[in-house]
């Protein structure tokens, strides 16, 4: 059985002044998956192709929203970073109040199992006084 390799995600260049800037990725990462550019949600296969691809107008015109939106990706990342800590506690809240009811639920099965076992010899108790 293969094992399909997922594609890497592009992700293009950032120069010495933040602009975003095609670059083709290394050789290897078109052996191990291909790479899948945003642009179009696409899988390249090879080099070649991808380069191709960096040259149409949809890619260009995708690279150049990336660097007009610059900002408002930045603000985007830390609004995501910000609900991943807040799942990320909530995730761990929940765990905690699990792990307390799993404890009560155990406590109380064991007390139920008493419970009926108490029953059951109260009932032999009084099968043996009706005899
Ligand atoms: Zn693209």
């Amino acid at each position: 059985m293969d094992l399909a390799l997922d594609p890497d995600i592009y992700s293009p260049s950032v120069d010495k002044d933040g602009t975003y800037m095609d670059n083709i990725p290394s050789s290897g990462t078109f052996k191990s998956g291909g790479i899948r550019c945003p642009c179009k949600d696409t899988i390249y296969s090879t080099s070649g192709k991808f380069s191709s691809h960096i040259k149409t107008k949809c890619h260009i015109k995708w690279l150049e929203n990336l660097n007009l939106n610059r900002m408002n990706h930045f603000i985007e990342n830390e609004r995501l970073k910000q609900t991943v800590r807040n799942q990320q506690l909530i995730i761990s809240n929940l765990e905690r109040e699990l792990s307390i009811k799993s404890r009560n639920m155990d406590y109380l099965i064991q007390e139920l199992n008493k419970v009926k076992l108490d029953s059951a010899n109260a009932k032999q108790l009084v099968n043996l006084i009706d005899i």
